[in-house]
């Protein structure tokens, strides 16, 4: 076929996967291998969007990744020349309404015990599944359970995927909201679902054994979570710069092509048909790697072939909300931990950047929403087209945000929160549960295929 472009290998989606994955096949391939990369929007990136907001980098996508558990992104960051900068470790709400008394529950309402918090009973409850510690099942502090967590490696999280049981029953057989159900009150569960403040996704249901491994992973003492100094998105910008400019990774990369349909052929080779705002260009190729979300690859679903389409279906999308505002007189400081007044407001997460300037201070403030919270969020994004973080558009958002977060709360005074109003310089929303993402992670409900596969890769 003349008019079609032909490769060795196509890459479809232009996000880190699809990017990563070009520049080292590429390295590995050498020159003679021809990569053709397709991306259906007008920007690289897909969910790594970092946006600079009154002199502060607002990460609207990926913002911490664990130095330990994600080494091919620690040696990608390494290799472009990047730095990593501390974060926040996972932290619990501490406010009463966050806290559990496990004891009271489990003793049927005869003795009290201390209050936890829903990061330490999620962290009891992997223990008691686990039954590995020597340390005391009824409490999460209890040093011997750290020395043992740090003793974790590849291997034992291969145990845990493969072998690991409860009541004789594989892990890996069980879902992973019914397994903490095992060896936690539900009242202890609901608690962790409503009030934990990291992405535990119970209510979702994912596999058990992969979702254990991911907080073995998460929490393992001897890892640390870091973000990039330069924004998660100058990975991709470096990514691509290397791609078109350095001789020996010549590729082909096309923006504003979206693929529609792909048919094997006889000889072997794949055929892709992508849709331009004017045309339809077909491509052919020995080897195509599809580097997608869920919900483009459930519309090409019919097109699979019958083993990956299986795989696509057992994808949970987990849909994300991500806000910011910019104060130019923030109530808080450099010392505000990360999910202050979480609980008591529409939120998973939040998170507080300050600095001090030679005229004043300023502050910027990340509310990050999962399901049910991001759907108080989700009605202040105006435009249809919503293909990047919308800026300063609908004021609705700023008076959403003081409803929970002025300074405060208990001032109801109109004009006062109106002079608060005029403090938000800036602010942004996106919401990653619009096509063609629909989520901003993905998890499996299938054993063995594991949050790998799905999520940043690592
Ligand atoms: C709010 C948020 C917070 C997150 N936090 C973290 C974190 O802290 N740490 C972490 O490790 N991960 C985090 N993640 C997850 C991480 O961002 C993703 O796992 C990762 O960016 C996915 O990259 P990808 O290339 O696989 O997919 P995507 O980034 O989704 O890229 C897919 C690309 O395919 C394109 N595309 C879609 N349909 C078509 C089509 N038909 N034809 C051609 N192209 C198409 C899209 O436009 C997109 O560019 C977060 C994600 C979000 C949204």
């Amino acid at each position: 076929m003349s008019d079609v472009i032909n490769s060795d290998t196509i890459i479809v989606g232009g996000g880190i996967t699809g990017l990563y994955t070009c520049y080292k096949l590429k390295q590995l391939k050498g020159v003679n291998h021809t990569i053709s990369l397709f991306e259906g929007a007008n920007r690289f990136g897909g969910r790594i969007e970092t946006v600079e907001m009154g002199g502060f980098l607002a990460e609207y996508g990926p913002m911490r990744f664990e130095k330990m558990a994600q080494p091919l992104l620690m040696d990608l960051i390494a290799e472009l020349g990047m730095e990593t900068k501390h974060f926040a470790p996972y932290t619990a709400a501490k406010d009463s309404d966050s806290l559990f008394d496990l004891t009271f529950d489990e003793s049927g309402g005869k003795r009290h015990g201390n209050k936890l918090t829903t990061l330490e009973l999620l962290k009891l409850g992997i223990l008691r599944l686990l039954k590995a510690s020597d340390g005391i099942m009824d409490d999460p502090n209890d040093p011997r359970h750290w020395e043992w967590w740090a003793t974790l490696d590849e291997e034992y999280y291969s145990y845990v995927r493969n072998k690991a049981t409860y009541n004789d029953k594989y892990l890996f057989q069980m879902g992973f909201w019914n397994a903490l159900s095992l060896v936690l009150s539900h009242r202890a569960v609901s608690k962790i679902i409503h009030y934990g403040t990291f992405y535990h996704v119970i209510h979702f249901n994912p596999n058990a054994a992969e979702w254990i491994i991911f907080w073995l992973r998460g929490l393992h003492p001897n890892d640390e979570l870091v973000g990039i100094e330069q924004g998660t998105e100058s990975l991709i910008h470096e990514l691509v710069s290397r791609l078109v400019s350095t001789s020996e990774l010549s590729v082909s990369l096309h923006l504003n092509h979206r693929l529609t349909a792909l048919f094997p052929q006889s000889d072997g080779r794949v055929l892709l048909e992508f849709k331009t705002d004017h045309t339809t260009v077909k491509a052919l190729a020995k080897h195509v790697v599809l580097a997608l979300p869920r919900c483009p690859l459930m519309q090409l679903r019919p097109l699979l072939p019958e083993h990956s389409a299986e795989l696509v279906d057992s994808v949970i999308p987990i849909p994300l909300v991500k806000c910011f505002f910019v104060n130019e007189n923030p109530w808080w400081n450099e010392s505000t931990s990360p999910q202050t007044r979480a609980s008591s407001t529409p939120s998973r997460e939040i998170h507080y950047s300050f600095k001090k300037e030679r005229s004043g201070k300023r502050g910027l403030v990340m509310v990050y929403g999962d399901s049910p919270s991001m759907n108080y969020w989700k009605p202040f994004v105006r435009q249809k087209e919503h293909l990047k973080a919308e800026m300063n558009l609908d004021q609705g958002l700023v008076e959403g945000y003081l409803q929970y977060l002025r300074s405060n709360p208990d001032n109801t005074d109109v004009r006062e929160i109106k002079a608060e109003a005029e403090l938000i310089s800036c602010f942004g929303i996106r919401d990653w549960s619009r096509e063609p993402f629909e989520a901003g992670f993905h998890i499996s409900d299938l054993p063995q295929m594991s949050v790998k596969f799905v999520y940043f890769p690592y």
